[in-house]
């Protein structure tokens, strides 16, 4: 385990000796202190990011060169999957299961970014009168990327791994609850051979170190995922610099299911779409929206599911629904669980805190029936293991309340009728649509949000355009 600072390619404590406990929400047990980055630290950070950038061995360094040192921490992580898959789980609170799904994908992050690294093109451009012109595409600079608690390593992967393939260089602030493996990866950049500086990971709260890192004028881009909230501070903060940003913030994603589907794998789908790692998914499908003639049938069966997704022991290979990641999140999905009730939608599944012997912070699978889009339980991301399910009418309806929200990062449909299907994907305002699917992750396929849930895409040759900037070149040919 690394609980110190990694800056410049070593490990450090706070310069005031600060730490503060990272817990295992399974278990109630501190894990371990861990340091906890100050201002002075950030600076430190940024400061080594930039003498990295601005290095004459940075710049020399080929963009194969990088895509090899990418593409060799893919194998140097993979080989130590099950020890950043444990590490994961235990500050995480979710399933072995899923965190080895999560370090996988991690992998997948390194190898296609350092196969793309050298591929990194500009264009000659046909303009009137004699010159030649072309565009070059020039890493930004130093980024500062900060990450939520969910899927702590891969998401700052989806960050740091175009970045360094880009040629930026990189100073990461992982989540309060989740440092562990940001920190851990310290230890693989250093085996990969980047020199120091090229990423740095500060550990510390969000509005002292992550705030912190947005005001540094050193600093030229932030990339943050997390709440649509604390997207909004950001956005203003880094207004005052004009420093670019790119947001991925919350969902209340719609997955619909007609009454023409597939039911049996409709239902497997709306299952994973909302329990898979505790709800707590940005993507997650939180309104199933079901056509009224399949709707009893549906949420009967999804019920009956729910029951038996019983919480376990995260490390027990059998588990497939873990802790939520502290006691505060527990409280807060408890609190829009007390709402659903009071505000009358119809509990049907779950509702209560839960524990595995005798300790952590665990929810029950829950699902609420004969929800409306004016209840919070429907407006809001809960970000917990809670379901509410909305029915509807017809085709228009449906539509109508798949766009009720101020959201737009996800969504699904469920049906065989294939122009429909289509037809509702043209509909429905979100970056990214599945049909007869959910939840489908490649590192190939570009991510990100239409409306409240941000802007900028991640993971496919897009995220790309978050780190590079493009220059003209004009050359006068006589
Ligand atoms: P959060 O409170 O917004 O925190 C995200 C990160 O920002 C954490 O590292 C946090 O640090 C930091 N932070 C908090 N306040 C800050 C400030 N004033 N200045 C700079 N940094 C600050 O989100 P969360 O509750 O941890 O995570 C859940 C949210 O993330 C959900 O809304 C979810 O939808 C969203 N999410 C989106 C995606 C996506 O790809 N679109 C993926 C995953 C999660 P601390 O941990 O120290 O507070
Ligand atoms: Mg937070």
């Amino acid at each position: 385990m690394r609980t110190d600072l990694f800056i410049n390619n070593e490990w450090r404590n706070a310069s005031d000796g600060g730490t503060f406990p990272v817990t295992n929400p399974a278990t109630e047990e501190v894990l371990c202190e861990v340091a906890k980055a100050t201002d002075t630290d950030v600076d430190a950070a940024v400061q080594a990011a930039r003498a990295c950038f601005d290095s004459k061995e940075w710049k020399r360094l080929s963009a194969r060169r990088r895509g090899a040192m990418l593409l060799k921490a893919g194998d140097l992580l993979e080989a130590r999957m099950k020890e950043f898959a444990k590490l994961e789980s235990q500050h995480n609170g979710k399933t072995f299961f899923e965190a080895k799904i999560e370090i996988s994908m991690t992998v997948s992050s390194l190898r296609y970014y350092g196969g793309l690294a050298d591929k990194i093109e500009g264009k000659t451009v046909p303009v009137e009168g004699p010159f030649l012109v072309y565009t070059r595409r020039e890493p930004l600079g130093v980024v500062g990327a900060i990450v939520p608690w969910n899927f702590p390593l891969n998401l700052a992967s989806w960050k740091f791994a175009p970045a360094l393939a880009a040629g930026c260089t990189i100073v990461l602030k992982p989540a309060t609850e989740t440092p562990l493996t940001a920190l851990l990866f310290g230890e693989v950049i250093q085996e990969a051979g980047f020199p120091p500086g090229a990423f740095n990971v500060i550990s510390g709260g969000g509005s002292t170190a992550g705030m912190s890192l947005v005001k540094h004028p050193g600093v030229d881009k932030i990339a943050f995922t997390g709440s649509t909230e604390v997207g909004r501070v950001i956005m203003k903060e880094a207004a005052k610099s004009n420093k670019r940003i790119s947001l991925e913030l919350g969902g209340k994603s719609p997955n619909v299911i007609f009454a023409d589907a597939d039911i049996e794998s409709a239902i497997r789908g709306a299952q994973t779409g909302i329990f898979y790692g505790k709800g707590e998914v940005c993507a997650a499908g939180s309104r199933l929206l079901v056509e009224k003639s399949v709707h009893d049938q549906v949420v009967e069966q999804l019920a009956a599911r729910a029951a038996k997704l019983t919480p376990g022991d995260p490390l027990a290979k059998e588990t497939r629904m873990g802790a939520v990641v502290s006691q505060s999140q527990q409280e807060s999905v408890m609190s829009y669980v007390a709402r659903g009730v009071e505000e009358g939608a119809k509990l049907v599944a779950g509702g209560k805190r839960a524990q595995v012997d005798g300790k952590g912070y665990f929810v029950e699978a829950t699902v609420f029936d004969n929800v409306t889009s004016d209840m919070t339980i429907a407006r809001e991301e809960i970000f917990g293991p809670v379901l509410s399910v909305l029915a509807f009418d017809d085709f228009d309806h449906a539509a109508q309340i798949a766009n009720e929200t101020v959201y737009g990062l996800a969504a699904g449909i469920w049906t065989r009728d294939i122009g429909k299907a289509h037809r509702l994907a043209q509909e429905i305002q979100a970056g990214t649509v599945w049909i007869n699917a959910y939840n489908y992750y490649d590192t190939a396929a570009p991510f990100g949000g239409f409306k409240a849930s941000g802007f900028g895409r991640e993971l496919g040759s897009e995220a790309m355009d978050a780190y590079l900037e493009t220059k003209t070149v004009w050359v006068n040919l006589v």
